[in-house]
């Protein structure tokens, strides 16, 4: 770890040690990792006698199936009064602009910004971004350690939990000797890692099955095959009787097609500011940073991973990826 990196270590170490009462937020829509942080960070907290509130955002409840298992019993989807006297715990969140947080006007006393999102705008009073590290979990797993607090079932459950989802599996180049080095120290816990696997890979609901089937069947190329790609359209959702949180993993479909370079899935959604395009990009083999591509679109991400907004027309989203990954490439 960098100098720099270091230090933040030890001054998160000391501020989770200092503080009292906290509040964890992590990004909408949270994944895996963001659950698996927000609660393992919960509970080795509170075996510390903190007081800690979890929040989740109404419109990020309930959890999507893959993670119903999850105990959310004690966590809120409102702002508590007293967040300002709290000391507030960003976990895998890259930006504000991302969180729950981002109206409220009264500003905490302190922010501990821990992630690993390279591009993170280090938005806190300290910032604890480990660019290497495969997860926010993985992040985690190394404060308990430093901490001095022994890991039990449910926080192993957890942190397992972020590390198989942002790993792909271990499948993806984010996976180091040191992740498989936590996932020992996880299983040794005593958590049974193939019950975990089932529940967040194999309890497919079957309406997922059919949005697969569409998104597959829409899949088209593009320059030359460089870029793989699919739309999914509201009806199409409607018709499947599918949410968009099943969308999980058909990605990782299109990147596996031969000659693909960057592969994106957009989904037609409609919100409070009206229609617009989801687009959620992976890049193959990490010749192209899809980072840049989202952050040209107003997102941002990971350089293998990474999505963005848009209320541009189909045709053009379609261009501003063409020639964002020709400028790559
Ligand atoms: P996914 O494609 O799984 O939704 O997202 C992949 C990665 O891109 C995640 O690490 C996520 O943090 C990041 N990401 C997706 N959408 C956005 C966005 O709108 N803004 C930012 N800053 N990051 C995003
Ligand atoms: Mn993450």
């Amino acid at each position: 770890m960098n100098p720099t990196a270091t230090q933040s270590r030890e001054q998160t170490i000391a501020a989770l040690r200092q503080g009292q009462s906290f509040l964890l937020v992590t990004h909408e829509n949270p994944d895996g990792d963001a659950l698996g942080s927000l609660l393992s960070m919960a509970l080795i907290l509170r075996s510390l006698g903190k007081d800690v509130v979890v929040f989740i955002d109404r419109d990020d409840l309930p959890l999507s199936y893959e993670y119903d298992w999850l105990d959310i019993s004690a966590v809120v989807s409102e702002i508590p009064e007293d967040a300002d006297h709290r000391v507030v715990v960003f976990l895998d969140c890259g930006n504000t602009e991302r969180s729950p947080l981002v109206d409220q006007a009264a500003a905490p006393e302190q922010i501990l910004n821990i992630d690993h999102h390279h591009d993170n705008t280090r938005f806190g009073s300290i910032d604890y971004v480990v660019e290497e590290a495969s997860s926010t979990a993985e992040i985690i797993w190394d404060l308990a350690s430093g901490l001095g607090v022994p890991l039990t079932v449910e926080i192993a459950e957890a942190l397992y939990l972020g590390l198989i989802t942002d790993t792909g599996r271990f499948m993806y180049p984010n996976a180091t000797s040191r992740s498989h080095e936590m996932a020992t120290d996880l299983l040794a816990v005593g958590i049974d890692g193939n019950l975990i696997f089932r529940r967040v890979y194999e309890n497919l609901p079957e309406a997922k099955l059919h949005l697969f089937a569409r998104a597959l069947t829409a899949a088209e190329r593009y320059l030359d095959g460089r870029l793989t790609l699919s739309i999914l359209s509201s009806a199409d959702f409607e018709q499947c009787g599918a949410s968009a949180s099943y969308t999980e993993g058909i990605v990782d479909f299109l990147r596996a097609v031969d000659g693909t370079k960057v592969a994106a899935l957009i989904r037609e959604t409609t919100d409070q500011d009206g229609p617009s395009f989801r687009i959620s990009m992976r890049s193959s083999d990490g010749e192209i940073d899809v980072s840049k591509i989202a952050r040209a679109g107003g997102g941002g991400g990971h350089a293998a991973a990474a999505g963005f907004k848009s209320e541009l027309p189909k045709d053009e989203l379609i261009e501003l990826l063409c020639s964002q990954i020709s400028e790559q490439s």
